[in-house]
This record gives structure tokens, sequence and C-alpha cells, in this order.
């Protein structure tokens, strides 16, 4: 696939884009590393005023960019809007509170003086997904950039049209030429990108098998990385829990961005008392959801990024069946509405899906699906709840459902992830830190942990 913008409503091709050849990219990093010899010695208050007009920009033109989100990758217009919204927030968090995160730290030793200091590291690379185009990006940019760093973007091929809109907002709102560039390069050019000693760093959101191409060409250069990866996140409800907000949760924290969330709800683990009524609720919830156009407010689900994630999440789906698995609702793209009308009769729509009875041991139990499906899974107590949401490759996020606070001792202890949220669906919030474990990745984004990640930690001892 080369870079284009291709509605996935529609299948229309809107526009295409020549890829960066290879001297246009080492003029970009040239005048990354030129900006940042200058950026470096900025103020935090003249960073953080060019970061406010960022997101004054973002305010103003939100529903701009929150269209050119939605006609690249097809998330709900609404989400679209306020995934803008949160951009500003994130921006706005960093301009007011870097100052506190980067102050030198005094630290009584044998010196007269000593103390930690932070400093920028230099042109920093960011390899970024399409799923939420402006939210990546700016988590990533807001504190790099604050820091003292510059950035080059290389975004998904399906997202150029906000990779470019992204760059034009940094650069409206005043930052130096070079601060941070957007490249339109392809998936191959990562490698020779993060080979260039200019290049000092890099942080890559997506999947595994990205992260660790990328974390491996950093490696050969000793270069630092941060990998945000997949996840398949356990929703735990035990018997205790306020049922009707945890199943009202439960379909907004798997339903999100189409079911292309890496901290969506994935693995649905409910005690065996209640699974009857969870289950029956849920499915009504289900079929209550609005699938269309997402340009409509209305529209609840769109289509799916990709005609290649279409395919693979049916797929994952006839694996379920395979291994034993029930469907209790949806299942198949062909009986979905859109398939009726002529405008969206070739968009890549799949229909909101729950899967029960799957064998706690099946190979699909544990893969991330990347799609509005839900598996559901029934525990007799609280450890085979804990041992089944354990039983993953990743650890991302993880959200339980309990009023006992022994369990929820328990659960926030026990769970193996990046977070635990009890009684509320798993979100990123710029004050928290945000990132996972095993394969899931590593470091962290957001919070005072995030802006730390690419600076040079620098002791200082004087006597
Ligand atoms: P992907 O294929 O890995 O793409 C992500 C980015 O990596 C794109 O810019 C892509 O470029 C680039 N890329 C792909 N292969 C690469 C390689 N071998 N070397 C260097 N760069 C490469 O991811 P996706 O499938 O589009 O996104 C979904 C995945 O991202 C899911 O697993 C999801 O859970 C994860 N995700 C994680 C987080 C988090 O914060 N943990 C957030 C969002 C998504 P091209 O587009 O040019 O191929």
């Amino acid at each position: 696939m080369g870079i284009a913008t291709i509605n996935p409503a529609t299948g229309e091709t809107i526009q295409t884009f020549q890829g960066l050849g290879d001297g246009a990219i080492a003029r970009a990093i040239d005048t990354a590393q030129q900006s940042f010899e200058q950026y470096r010695r900025t103020s935090l208050a003249q960073r953080a005023t060019w970061l406010h007009a960022a997101a004054n920009l973002l305010v103003e033109e939100k529903d701009i960019f929150a269209k050119t989100m939605t006609v690249e990758m097809g998330k709900p217009i609404t989400a679209a809007v306020v995934e803008v919204e949160k951009c500003a927030a994130v921006c706005r968090y960093y301009a007011d509170h870097a100052e506190q995160f980067l102050a030198p730290v005094t630290i009584e030793t044998d010196a007269s003086h000593s103390y930690v200091m932070y400093q920028p590291l230099g042109v920093i690379l960011a390899v970024m997904p399409w799923n939420f185009p402006f939210w990546q990006v700016f988590r990533f940019a807001a504190p790099a950039l604050m820091a003292g760093n510059v950035g080059l973007l290389k975004h998904a091929s399906n997202v150029p049209q906000s990779a470019l809109a992204i760059a034009d907002i940094f650069q409206r709102a005043g930052f130096p030429e070079g601060a941070f560039e957007t490249l339109l390069v392809g998936a191959d050019k990562v490698a020779q990108i993060i080979a260039d000693p200019r290049v000092k760093a890099a942080t890559l959101t997506g999947s595994e098998s990205a992260g660790a191409s990328l974390a491996a060409a950093a490696g050969t250069q000793i270069k630092k990385t941060v990998l945000e990866l997949g996840g398949s996140d356990p929703f735990i409800v035990l018997e205790s829990a306020d049922l009707e907000t945890a199943v009202a949760t439960a379909v907004t924290a798997r339903m999100l961005n189409n079911g292309q969330s890496c901290i969506a709800a994935k693995r649905f683990i409910v005690q065996e008392s209640i699974a009857d009524a969870f289950t029956q609720k849920l499915v009504e919830k289900y079929a209550a959801l609005k699938i269309g156009d997402p340009l409509l407010p209305e529209v609840h689900i769109g289509p799916l990024a990709t005609p290649a994630i279409l395919q693979e999440v049916h797929q994952q789906v006839q694996s379920c069946l395979a291994a034993g698995g029930k469907v209790l609702i949806g299942g198949d793209p062909d009986a979905v509405p859109t398939r009726a009308d002529p405008a969206l009769s070739r968009g890549n729509f799949y229909p909101p899906t729950i899967v029960a009875n799957l064998p706690h041991d099946a190979a699909i139990a544990r893969e991330e699906i990347f799609g509005p499906v839900a598996t559901l899974f029934r525990v007799a107590d609280l450890d085979a709840a804990i041992a089944l949401a354990n039983d993953t490759t990743f650890g991302l996020g993880s959200s339980a459902w309990t009023q006992i606070p022994a369990e929820r001792d328990r659960l926030v202890a026990e769970i193996e992830a990046g977070s635990v949220f009890i009684n509320g669906m798993v979100k990123s919030d710029p004050r928290l830190p945000f990132g996972g474990i095993k394969r899931s990745g590593y470091g962290r984004e957001l919070g005072s942990q995030g802006i730390l990640e690419f600076v040079n930690v620098k002791t200082v001892w004087v006597k």
C-alpha cells in the first residue's frame, strides 16, 4: 500500500502522495538538527507560548481536523472532535507543567552542591499509528517539544493528511522551522532514519512486529526507544459490581474508535453468578448500536480503517468459531445494513460482535482483536478472574468492577498491566502515565514520567 487517503466508509481514493526519496529525507533530518541547535536554547516560557498557540489552533479548527481524521480512518465524527479537544488539553498540560517536571533536583552528597538536571536529547523520531491520528502524535510531541527536543513524524501511510495538518499546526503556532516535521515515508525507510547519527531516539506506537523491528534497528545504533504496542485488556466484572454501569461502560470500552483502540476492553471476564444477566444486557446494548457513515453525528460505529483490518477481524472471528466459540450477536460482515446502501457498499464495515464459550486456552483467546468484537469468559471466583486476566502475553491496561475493598486490593496488586482502573474504563489522561509491560511495550507517555523519557538525566557534582 502506498501513502494515500482512502475513505474507509466508501472505498474512494481521495488523494495519493509520493513518498520522500533519500535526498529529501536527509535534508529533512538536517533541517531538524539545525533547528535543534537553536531550539534547545529557547526558554521554557517561549516554548509554552507556542504550545498554547497550537492548542488554540486545535480548538478553533477542531471541526476541520476531526473531518480529516474521519475521512482518513473512519472514526465517528463526534469522537474525532473530542480527540482534537484532548490534543489541545495535552498541549496546555505540558505548557503549564513542564517547568515543574524539568526543574533541577538537588541531592545531598559529599559535594558542596550536587543535583540532577534534564537536558534534551535532540532529534526524536516518532512512528505513529492511524487509530488516533492526532492524539497519538500530540501526546508525544507536547512533552518532547517542551523538553527542548525536536520531532520527526513518520505517520501511518493511511493518514497522510492528518500528518501534514499536524506539522502545519506547529508551524502556524510559531515553532521554528524544523522543530516538528512530517516525513511522508513508508515503513521501509524507518531503519535508515534511525541509523542517521543526527536522530537520537525513537518512539513507536503500533503493532508488536513494527515495535520489534524499530527496537532492533535502534538497538544496533545504541539508541533509546519507547514502545506503545498492542493489548488484550481484561474487563473483569465480579458479583458485587454495579451491573448497569458495568455493562454500559463495557459497550463504550469495547466500541470506542470502532473497536480499534489499544486500550479497548477486549476480554470480558465475568463471575459465573452474574454472567447470564451481564450477557443478556450486553447483547441488548450491542443490538442498539447504529452502524453507518461516520460523518453522521448519530452513528456509533463506522468502518474499520482498511480492508486488510476488516479481513483480519473476520478471520479471527472465524478462528473463534473453529475453537468452539459461539457468536451471540454479529459475526457476519455481509449482514451489515450498510451493504445495501450504494454509497457505503464498499466500506470496511464489521458488525458489533460478541463471542462466548471460547475455551480459555484457545490461541485466539489470547490474541488482540482490533475491531468491534468482544470475547466473553465465565469464571468461578476472583482467583480464576485474575489468573485468566494475566494469561496473555500483553500487559497494557485493565478494568475491574467490584464493590468489595479486599477484592479491589487484590486486583490492584496482582493484575499484570501498566494500569488498573477499578469501576471505570481504561483511558489515557495527560496527568497520568500511560504505557504497558510484557509485549505491550516499555516506557511511559504522559504525566511527569512521559516528559522524562527523552532527556539526558545529567548528574552534576560540584566542590
Ligand atoms: P502498525 O502496522 O505497527 O503501524 C504503526 C506504525 O508503524 C505505522 O506508522 C507503520 O507505517 C509503522 N510500521 C509498520 N511496520 C513497521 C516496521 N517494520 N518498521 C517500522 N515501522 C513500521 O500498527 P497498526 O496495525 O496500524 O496499529 C494497530 C496496533 O497498534 C495495534 O496492535 C494496537 O494495539 C497498537 N496501538 C498501541 C497503542 C498504545 O499506546 N499502546 C496505541 C494505539 C495502537 P505504515 O503505515 O507505513 O506501515
